[in-house]
């Protein structure tokens, strides 16, 4: 019951995942309908259901694109896992604020970069010019194609492709 299920809004959009308990809520409530199972099916006593894949809502329902969450995880995957001042690849990066946060440096995808704790320490509380340092790319924000904002999800979930292309 931990697979993840992709919902799409009654345009096809996709708009969010959810577990396969709640979409299967939402399909008894007639909510969704089922759009793809490729899991086989759920017994219990008195019956059985498809296990659901990807699910659709009979309504329209108002959501915002989905975005790509400001996290650690996805800023280490934005950056490619490189640190941005010297292109070490490593396990042990570390986010550093690009205008440090005491000098009013805002904790948004354009003032934050991953980078390798000894570059992270060299730059210490400082800006690029006072530190003398630079940063590989300029940071930006993240493609919001569906493609790219459920990507971790779409690995373990390859059917999906067909879905999440063109949005
Ligand atoms: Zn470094």
């Amino acid at each position: 019951m931990e697979n993840a299920v992709l919902v799409l809004n009654a345009n096809f959009e996709p708009i969010h995942v959810c577990n396969i308990k709640r979409a299967l809520g939402l399909m008894l409530t007639e909510k969704a309908a089922l759009v793809m199972n490729g899991r086989g099916v759920i017994h219990t006593t008195y019956s059985s259901y498809p296990i659901p894949s990807v699910i659709r809502l009979q309504r329209m329902v108002h959501a915002p694109h989905p975005k790509v969450p400001l996290t650690r995880r996805e800023i280490f995957r934005r950056d490619n896992y490189t640190c941005q001042y010297c292109g070490k690849v490593t396990p042990e990066l570390t986010i550093d604020h690009v205008i440090p946060r005491h000098m009013g440096g805002r904790h948004e995808w354009t003032n934050v970069v991953a980078a390798c704790p000894s570059c992270n320490h060299r730059k210490g509380g400082r800006t690029l010019i006072e530190s003398g340092m630079s940063y590989l790319h300029q940071p930006k924000s993240p493609s919001q194609a569906a493609n790219y904002v459920f990507a971790r999800q779409l690995s373990a979930n390859n059917e999906w492709i067909e879905f999440l292309s063109g949005w």
